[in-house]
Order: structure tokens, then sequence, then C-alpha cells
């Protein structure tokens, strides 16, 4: 078992703060890499309010101030401590940056480290393909919120070793985390099953099959899906899931069309949850 005793997230937004806390609270020292002050400032205000989130639900383990005392911002990638044996890549799923950064923080890392990304859908394999080992580099699909949720999805390229492959699996069950492992394709298994079961459910809104509370409540309650497929497009944003199917009707085909109904609520800033309106109203 190789202890995971140095981390550095890349980005710490909502899910790198997510990641950064859930790494820290079981013993890591981590390192978070913003993009200037002000945006480390936020990052650490992010991973605070996190954690009192996660002790009013009564599951900090530890005092929260031990946590964030082994959090550290920086602001330059070759700031990334020598030592460092994971780093995972949690900037916004935009393939030209993620390549960048990752090329940038390949220079940084020890011969041994483990190089990860966070995408929800992008392939593992382009992301890496400006690495000079890419055999160490996979994806690490962490869900939002990071420290409630108990999935994390490991995706395989085909130049992924299988040492790495299992460090991960490691690293990620000693947060009490489930993982499965998925070979690389477009969406993998969630966002991929997760996007067809959403952009279906907008297709049958469309036709007037039923209203967006009915169609929701007929997965719920019958097939015992925690949320419907429409009101998680809410919470996801309709703009996130827009982006997504793009990508998967580009690499998959037809059966990933976005919906018209689709690109008009976003083109009128319905983008759910976020911005108080999408398929439902929100206060
Ligand atoms: P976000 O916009 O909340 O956070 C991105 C962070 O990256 C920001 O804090 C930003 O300042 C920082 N950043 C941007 N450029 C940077 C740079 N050059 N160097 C360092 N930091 C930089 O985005 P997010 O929702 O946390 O998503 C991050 C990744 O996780 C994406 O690939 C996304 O697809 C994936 N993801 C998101 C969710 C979700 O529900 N939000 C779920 C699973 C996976």
């Amino acid at each position: 078992m190789t202890v995971l005793e140095r981390v550095a997230v890349i980005g710490g937004g909502t899910m790198g703060a997510g990641i950064a806390q859930v790494y820290a609270t079981v013993g890591a020292e981590v390192t978070v890499v913003e993009s200037d002050g002000a945006a480390a400032e936020a990052a650490r205000d992010r991973i605070a309010a996190g954690l009192a989130r996660t002790a009013e639900r009564g599951k900090l383990p530890v005092p929260a101030e031990a946590v964030m005392q082994r959090i550290h911002l920086i602001t330059q990638i070759d700031g990334i401590p020598s030592t460092v044996q994971l780093v995972v890549e949690a900037v916004p799923e935009k393939p030209e940056l993620k390549v960048a950064i990752l090329a940038a923080a390949e220079k940084a890392l020890p011969a041994g480290a483990v190089l990860a990304s966070n995408t929800s859908s992008l392939s593992i394999a382009e992301l890496g393909s400006a690495l000079e080992l890419p055999e160490r580099f996979l994806g690490l699909h962490f869900f939002n919120p990071v420290p409630a949720s108990k999935l994390v999805e490991i995706v395989c390229a085909r130049q992924t070793r299988d040492d790495v492959r299992d460090l991960a699996v490691q690293w990620v069950r000693s947060l009490g985390k489930t993982d499965v492992v998925v070979r690389d394709s477009p969406g993998f298994a969630t966002s991929r099953l997760g996007v067809t079961l959403g952009l279906e459910a907008i297709r049958m809104l469309e036709e007037g099959v039923a209203d967006a509370a009915a169609i929701d409540h007929a997965m719920e309650l019958g097939y015992r899906h925690p949320m419907g497929p429409l009101r998680l497009t809410d919470l996801v944003g309709l703009d996130v899931r827009l982006a997504v199917a793009e990508y998967l009707h580009v690499k998959l085909g037809e059966r990933f069309a976005p919906p018209q109904l689709l690109r008009d609520k976003v083109a009128r800033g319905e983008l759910g949850k976020k911005a108080g309106h999408g398929f439902y109203h929100w206060d």
C-alpha cells in the first residue's frame, strides 16, 4: 500500500476545492495551484466553506483547522513540491487549456508521480497527447459535491500503465470512496449514460409526452432514481449539459444531437438552478 502523503490540485474551483478538502482530511499535504492571488484566496474560502458544510453534516472526523493547515495555496505550477505523488488537474473543461496545464505540470513532477485529470467527458488519450510520459496519466472523475459523493470514475487510456491505475484505485479507496474503472471513451460511463437520459427526457418534453415534473416522477418513483433527469439537468447546468452533448454528438454520433429545446433554453439564459430558472423555477 503506497500511502498518499503529498497531492497537488490545479484549479481550486467547485471540484478542485472539494478534492483538496478530501485529501487533506485523510492526512495528505495538499498544494492547490490557482491562476492568481485573488483566485487563490477565493479557493481558500471555498475549501473553508466546504469543510464547514461537512462539519455541519457531522461528517468531518478531524478539526477543520487541522485540515486547513495541510492546504497550501500557490499561483505557479512550477511551485508544486518535488515530492508530490499525485497531481489532479481540475481547471475548466476547455481542451486547449487542459493540454497546456498538463504539459506544464508534467515538467514539475518527479519521475514516479501520477498525473490525473478531473475532466467529465474529454478523451484522456487526447488530453495526454502532449505529455512526454502519457503512461502515467489517467482520468480521476470526482463528482459534485466531492466530500459527499461516494463515486470516483477512474478512466484509463490505452497507454495508462496498470501500476498507475492500481495506485489510483488505492488512493480513491483511501478516501472511503468507491471506484469504477472504465476504458477511455467519450463521456466515460457516467456522463454518457447521464446525458443520454437527460437528452431523451428533454425530447419527451418537446414532444409533449408529459410535463417536467411527471417525467421526473416517472424515474424517481418508477425506477428509484434519487432525482429525475430534468431536475438533475437543472442542478448540473443546462449550458454544461449542452457542451457535453455537443462533444458526444461529434464523437459518438446522432443519438447525442442536442434537442432544440435545450439550445433555446441555453440561448435564453435559462441555465438551471444557478440562473434561477431551467426546467423548473428555483428561488
Ligand atoms: P470551476 O470553474 O468551478 O473551477 C475551475 C478553477 O480553475 C477556477 O477556480 C479557476 O480560477 C481555475 N483556473 C482556471 N485557469 C487556471 C490556470 N491556468 N491555473 C490554475 N487554475 C486555473 O470548474 P469546476 O466545476 O470545478 O470544473 C473543473 C473540472 O471538473 C472540469 O473539467 C469539469 O468538467 C470537471 N467536473 C465538474 C463537475 C461539476 O459538477 N462542476 C463534476 C465533475 C467534473
